[in-house]
């Protein structure tokens, strides 16, 4: 028999997760071709060619015990050493390796600096819309996940409410942008504003409550866009980064903790911190992966291809009669569904092939998330059926 608390997850398991195995079973059914799959944010940009070149290259020329052997749980320590200098060179920050914990991509950094910070009952909270996978990462540590409702008018966090809902459990706030569903970049205005109530409600309560910044999407930002760096703002801050996205490496699992030595305590958050990563059973990053990161920090994946995606997307839909605010990052749109009840407008859309995942999956009902890491002809062909779609309901 399986755990309670297991079985309660398995209830509320991934919405995104269980739409990508139907878009499996309906090309099967209709073929590829003729399903318009949405769904996952499983990027469709090859990786930059400096990674196979970097991983022949490690291959070719580092002993194979160097490379596939274990090392500190933190991860090579000339691998952090160098990212930390590619932060500082692009941020102005001052980072050492000390300040680098590698991790098995955004997800197992999230994981570890939950279980480094958190008591039972402990609160985090977080801006809807969300990713929904911070409710099951809180409760692996018997956190409460505490949600902050929407700001529809243009999705930046909604920080009156914010600022109510910080109690003395508030162990920490997670934030994440450029924004999975919104793909809204979160303005240096609203860093400022979020960090001043922080601190506000830190002394008051003599409490500490560290801004944890989940930022997979860093690098996908639109015409020039600057996403905040977040150090700089709040001294109680711990960035989780990943590779998944900025370099189309997801299946790698990639990723590194920021641990600012201006956080509270951060000598023992990052040892144990350190712990945490091996006692979760991820022992270290991916050893391969590390090394080959590091050989490309400067390397690229093809924005462009995205970009041109979310122009035809955006343009498409609001010329049908979407309501939608157009996305400054990441690869998704969130538009606002014609019929109030978001669950129904997903599987109307079902009904056309066309697989998209509903606001409420992300805290946000009566709006849709659409994930444009696709073929730009696939959103060419699935355009006439979102619009067949809205004629429909309307
Ligand atoms: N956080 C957000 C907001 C995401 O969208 C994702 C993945 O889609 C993750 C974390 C997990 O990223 P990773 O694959 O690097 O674990």
């Amino acid at each position: 028999m399986i755990s309670i608390k297991m079985q309660e997850q398995v209830k509320s398991s991934s919405v995104i997760r269980a739409m990508f195995e139907e878009g499996k079973r309906l090309a099967e059914i209709h073929g590829a071709e003729n399903v318009f799959d949405f769904s996952i944010g499983n990027p469709n940009v090859e990786p930059p060619e400096e990674i196979n070149k970097a991983i022949l290259e490690i291959l070719n020329t580092e002993h194979p015990m160097s490379i596939h052997g274990y090392m500190n749980n933190s991860g090579y320590e000339e691998v952090r050493a160098t990212i930390a200098k590619s932060i500082n060179d692009k941020f102005g920050t001052a980072f050492t390796q000390k300040n680098i914990l590698m991790t098995v991509g955004a997800a197992g950094g999230l994981n570890v600096i939950f279980k480094t910070l958190l008591n039972p009952l402990d609160e985090v909270i977080t801006f809807a819309p969300f990713f929904g996978e911070y409710r099951n990462y809180v409760k692996n540590y018997e956190g409460e996940l505490v949600i902050v409702s929407p700001n529809t008018v243009d999705f930046q966090p909604n920080l009156e409410e914010f600022k109510a809902k910080i109690t003395p459990k508030t162990k920490a706030v997670i934030i994440n942008s450029p924004n999975n569903p919104t793909g809204v970049v979160y303005s240096e205005e609203t860093i400022i504003k979020l960090s001043e109530i922080m601190r506000e409600k830190q002394k008051e309560f003599g409490t500490d409550i560290y801004l944890v910044s989940d930022e997979p999407y860093r690098e996908l930002a639109y015409d020039n866009v600057e996403v905040p760096y977040l150090t700089k703002y709040y001294a109680n801050t711990v960035i989780g980064y990943s590779f998944s996205k900025s370099l189309s490496l997801p299946g790698e699992r990639i990723g590194y903790l920021v641990i600012s030595d201006q956080a509270a305590d951060y000598e023992n958050i990052i040892s144990a911190a350190n712990i945490a990563n091996r006692i979760l059973g991820y022992v270290n990053a991916p050893s391969l992966f590390q090394r080959v990161v590091a050989k490309c920090l400067n390397a690229k994946v093809d924005i462009d291809t995205y970009n041109k995606n979310r122009e035809l997307l955006y343009n498409g839909l609001s010329s049908c009669g979407y309501e939608c605010i157009k996305p400054e990052g990441a690869f998704y749109l969130f538009v606002k569904t014609p019929i109030e009840n978001d669950v129904e407008f997903c599987n109307l859309a079902k009904k056309k092939n066309i697989l998209i995942v509903t606001g409420t999956a992300f805290g946000c009902p009566g709006y849709v998330r659409i994930a444009y890491c696709v073929a730009y002809k696939t959103i060419e062909k699935a355009l006439p059926g979102f619009k067949a779609l809205i004629d429909e309901v309307k």
